[in-house]
């Protein structure tokens, strides 16, 4: 897909995301509202269903058992898989 003149003016690499990424990653994510790619159902993280193992832990749908969130550690490394949600909104700073 070719990308219009006025979306390739705009490009820039990942640095100058860093800010919002900071910002998003940088907060209390139990209260943030995730929705189940399974199910479309919508939950903040606190209501998901806590499996842990050795590694970390999975986040399931209370509704449709969907491995929403997949978190991991190896060594000095956290792993993070959120194929399992559409989308997660965190609040923003004021
Ligand atoms: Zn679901």
């Amino acid at each position: 897909m070719e990308r219009s003149g006025n979306e390739t003016d705009r490009r820039l690499d990942g640095n100058a995301a860093g800010g919002l990424l900071a910002e998003a990653f940088c907060v209390e994510m139990t209260t943030a509202v995730v929705v189940c790619a399974g199910c479309g159902a919508e939950a903040v993280v606190a209501e998901l269903l806590r499996y842990g193992h050795e590694m970390g832990a999975i986040l399931r749908c209370a509704g449709c058992d969907t491995a929403v969130v997949r978190i991991a550690r190896t060594g000095d490394r956290l792993w993070l898989d959120l194929r399992g949600a559409v989308n997660l909104r965190v609040s923003a700073a004021p």
